[in-house]
């Protein structure tokens, strides 16, 4: 039976990623050689991180004065490289959901910490909207889509302080202003790659403003400089990430990811709001289009189990929500075909039929 991967992440790749993935596991570009034993100083993996990094500006229009670099530690790491590279002061966040929380704690080791807003108090099902970034933060702080509890800021907000964003898992959903950003981060595992690598868009100015000595790996400047191999680069990932890039350009760019997306969350997010037993638990304006949270509406909360069990009967893989939000989440990222997305709402037809 066809398995239907709804997973958060790692999630579900492109084809074309994995093949060639796993093509190369056998034979790296001729060299007789696996990607798994090439040297990253061989001439032929210098050139898949270039066009990797040459891709990512090209799908994203990256201006002038950005640069691109793979580093490790996932998107975890970012939450401390942020303020180790940028927060001389002050810095302002928006805390959207549990990585927000991880990103806020991690600031405070560096200096004052302005929650602008949150919506905590109603377990993160909005983005709050009419704050005030304070005009003397170093910089304020988002989390574009909210993987755990389904909510997305599909916009590059306007503020008088440099941006800094988590995309973690919406990155290559959508055309973004990159020029409105000072920072851009995201952990490859949900749009890009297996897990091991992670990409930042830095405008090379915004760095050296900070007085406090930076170890080497944690600065920018180190990675930058040395065109994203200072150290040995996680080399399958960022092989696989060039996949992904090219699939996407083939396709036609992020303008044709993000119609595709919408079509995707809409059709879903119909059929939730249509059928009896479901209700989606995210703030309609506010909805993801990358991870879709519903659960089952109260007088039908005892067939959970039920419908989990019959939806994994079905083919349905990691549809189970987090436990923070519980029910169940639907993560269609990029490479998510429409058609599983059609088998889902066929599966959550048939089950209100059955009750
Ligand atoms: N930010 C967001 C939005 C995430 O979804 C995740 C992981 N699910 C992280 C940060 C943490 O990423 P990592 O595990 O790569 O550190």
């Amino acid at each position: 039976m066809k398995k239907h991967n709804f997973y958060a992440g790692p999630s579900i790749l492109s084809e074309y990623t994995i093949k060639n993935t796993a093509d190369a596991v056998l034979d790296f570009a001729g060299t007789g050689l696996s990607l798994l034993e090439i040297s990253h100083r061989s001439k032929e993996f210098v050139a898949v991180m270039d066009e990797a990094r040459a891709l990512v500006k090209e799908l994203l229009e990256v201006p002038e004065g950005y640069d691109v670099v793979f580093v490790g530690g996932g998107a975890s790491m970012q939450f401390c490289m942020v303020p180790f590279n940028l927060l001389k002061k002050k810095a302002a966040y928006l805390e959207t959901g549990t990585w927000a929380v991880n990103a806020i704690k991690e600031a405070k080791l560096f200096g004052e910490v302005d929650v602008v807003a949150s919506s905590k108090e109603d377990n993160f099902t909005y983005i709050p909207k009419n704050y005030t970034v304070p005009e003397d933060a170093d910089y304020f702080h988002i989390t574009t889509n909210n993987t755990i509890f389904g909510t997305e800021m599909r916009y590059d907000p306007d503020v008088k302080v440099p941006l800094v964003a988590d995309m973690s898992s919406d990155i290559f959903s959508r055309p973004i202003d990159v020029a409105k950003y000072d920072i851009i981060y995201a952990g490859a595992q949900k749009n890009l790659a297996p897990a091991g690598v992670t990409i930042a868009i830095v405008r090379e100015g915004a760095l050296g403003h900070v007085e406090r000595a930076i170890p080497t790996m944690l600065d920018y400047r180190t990675h930058i400089k040395k065109g994203s191999m200072f150290n040995t680069p996680p080399c399958l990932p960022v092989f696989s990430a060039l996949q992904t890039l090219k699939y996407y350009k083939q396709l036609g760019g992020v303008k044709v990811l993000e119609k595709m997306n919408l079509e995707k969350a809409a059709i879903l997010y119909d059929e939730i709001d249509r059928n009896k037993l479901f209700r989606g638990t995210a703030k309609e304006e506010d909805r993801s289009i990358m991870n879709v949270c519903f659960v089952m509406n109260d007088e039908y909360k005892d067939l959970e189990t039920e419908f989990a069990e019959f939806a994994t009967s079905k083919g349905m893989i990691g549809i189970k929500g987090h436990r923070s939000v519980g029910g169940f989440r639907a993560s269609i990222y990029n490479a998510m075909p429409k058609s599983s997305v059609e088998a889902l709402i066929e599966t959550m037809k048939e089950f209100e039929k059955n009750h």
